[in-house]
């Protein structure tokens, strides 16, 4: 049998693989200048003032939403079509996620719908860049700061992707990356917080590492000692270590390449299954140049349960991005329930991400239009 071809997967290079093995024959396994000289190149290569690295794109929403000081009685307005991290987090502070309905081409957080669920309680506006496609910032930035509200950026799926002309990572007031291995680039596992705002890199920074707090002039008791540290608010331990952040620097500096890559064969699905009956396939707007982490097509006249099977029995390893996020039990269970995003679940109706990474060849790709042309034809 073929080895299965997953929907994204790792590219790692000899590069790669010196940066690591360089880190383990240092001093620092973690804490150490590969942490600095990472997001150092993550602030450069965003154009953002700062940039914390974390553990996982899910600690870097979580500490994204801490640094705000997200807390019970507030409110954060959200996609529903999204991993579920982007509410599971803010729901771990304690707060309420109150789900808009997306746009209908793009499959992200649409700016009206937003507005319309906005309320005296909601301190941010968490918009996801679905695919690698940003998000409506300048319109959803406004709709959220006249709310007296936050824009974070979910930006797990769009490193490198721009909109209007600047690169993601310092448009929203918070914006946050993923590094697990399907995403754009990787340090196995990893994320990242960035942001234009010193008092939410601060905050940020202080949860990240546990609520530490070493600087004498901000302790309250620095009369202990010069070996004294304290705790003044709640955090935890989301470092990004040094083996992994040497990953992540090396993989940032082959990302102008994996982005070309993605694009050409995001060219090439467009034109070689533009004629093909029963799909709808991905657009992107003039004023955005995604880095197209998915490629996320529609499979229509309720076929998608047909082609899924299909493909996976042909060694394809297609996969569904999203479950609508307050479809999860976890949500259920807290009173939500099915119809109140009506765009986004036709939208999961409908979806299926067919392979899509740098290493992907051509004749890989050939294998994966044809036997969907098989399955639809047949
Ligand atoms: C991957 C992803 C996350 C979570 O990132 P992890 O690194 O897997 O924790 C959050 N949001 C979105 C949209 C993602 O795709």
């Amino acid at each position: 049998m073929r080895p299965l071809l997953p929907y994204g997967r790792h590219s790692i290079n000899e590069d790669d693989i010196k940066a690591v093995i360089s880190v383990l024959e240092g001093g620092w396994l973690t804490t150490g200048p590969a942490v600095d000289a990472f997001e150092s190149a993550l602030a450069t290569q965003a154009e953002v003032a700062s940039c914390i690295s974390v553990s996982s794109g899910t600690a870097a929403l979580h500490t994204a939403y801490a640094a705000m000081r997200l807390g019970s009685g507030d409110e954060v307005v959200t996609t529903p079509m999204t991993f579920v991290a982007t509410a599971s987090t803010a729901v771990a502070l304690g707060a309420r996620v109150v789900f808009a309905d997306v746009e209908e081409d793009t499959a992200n957080l649409d700016p009206r719908a937003a507005e319309a669920a906005m309320t005296s309680s909601t301190r941010a506006v968490a918009a996801v860049d679905y695919a690698g496609h940003p998000a409506e910032l300048d319109a959803l930035r406004e709709v959220a700061h006249a709310g007296g509200a936050l824009l974070l950026e979910d930006a797990a799926h769009s490193v490198g992707s721009t909109y209007r002309g600047r690169p993601v990572g310092g448009l929203a007031d918070l914006t946050t990356f993923s590094f697990f291995p399907t995403k754009n680039l990787t340090s196995a596992e990893g994320g990242a917080v960035l942001t234009n705002h010193p008092d939410l890199a601060r905050q940020a920074r202080q949860f990240r590492t546990v609520g530490l707090v070493r600087d004498p002039a901000l302790q309250r008791h620095p009369e202990l000692g010069p070996w004294h540290q304290e705790v003044h608010e709640l955090g935890l331990n989301y470092r990004l270590a040094d083996v992994l952040c040497a990953l992540g620097n090396s993989q940032l500096s082959r990302l102008a390449t994996f982005r070309s890559r993605r694009a050409e064969l995001v060219a090439r699905y467009q034109q070689l299954l533009g004629e093909v009956p029963g799909l709808r396939l991905p657009v992107a707007r003039p004023h955005v140049d995604p880095t197209w982490h998915l490629y996320a097509v529609r499979v229509l006249e309720g076929r998608r349960r047909e082609v899924y099977d299909g493909l996976r029995s042909a060694g394809i390893g297609v996969q569904v991005n999203y479950l609508p996020v307050y479809w999860h039990p976890l949500f259920e269970d807290l009173g939500y329930r099915r119809g109140q995003c009506p765009v986004a679940e036709a939208f999961y109706a409908e979806q299926l991400s067919l392979p899509l990474y740098p290493d992907l060849t051509n004749s890989e790709q050939d294998r994966v239009v044809e036997e969907l042309r098989r399955v639809l034809e047949g």
